[in-house]
């Protein structure tokens, strides 16, 4: 959703309140596909004089996203706590500098979607795991070892290992 905070910068009071979701369904982080299946954000707008305005973001976004070792889906929720202050007195050059604020302020003009969206990949988890001892995937038929044994010999699911494998893949997909 874009605002334009125009009006709160022209009022000395000004001040507005934005309840909205977030747009986009999916996105891709670590090579791992996260759905966001639902969303409540809020934002309250403050002018903080001297052409500043302060934002505060609050609200939960809920996400699944397959566990990093046995794939399946593991749902869980990111709290957005954050208050930044954005100062419009800034040049175009400036902004440029401070690529943080630069991306989700284009003139007055804020896109909540792209605040959003950096928020969450900040408190995104390092890795998804359905559960800390999860087994994984017999490498070789591709069994769910949380479920049982599989038939395959070389499958003795050894919780180091499987610990060692996702270390290694993480530094991969770096
Ligand atoms: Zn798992
Ligand atoms: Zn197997």
């Amino acid at each position: 959703m874009l605002i334009d905070l125009i009006e709160i910068l022209q009022k000395e009071e000004g001040t507005k309140k934005v309840q909205t979701k977030v747009e986009r369904e999916k996105f891709l982080a670590a090579k791992f596909e996260y759905k966001i299946t639902d969303s409540d954000v809020k934002f309250v707008f403050t002018n903080a004089g001297k052409k500043h305005i302060n934002v505060k973001c609050t609200g939960n976004v809920i996400i699944e996203a397959p566990c990093f070792r046995c794939l399946e889906p593991v749902t869980f929720t990111i709290n957005i706590d954050s208050t930044k202050d954005m100062d419009m007195n800034k040049t175009a050059e400036e902004k440029i500098a401070d690529l943080d604020e630069e991306n989700y302020l284009e003139g007055t003009v804020f896109d909540t979607e792209v605040f959003v969206f950096n928020e969450i990949l900040v408190n995104l988890p390092m890795k998804v795991l359905c559960k800390e001892d999860c087994k994984g995937i017999c490498n070789r038929c591709g069994a769910n070892l949380n479920k049982g044994f599989c038939d395959c010999d070389t499958a003795v699911p050894d919780p180091r290992m499987s610990k060692i494998l996702d270390v290694f893949n993480q530094f991969k997909e770096v």
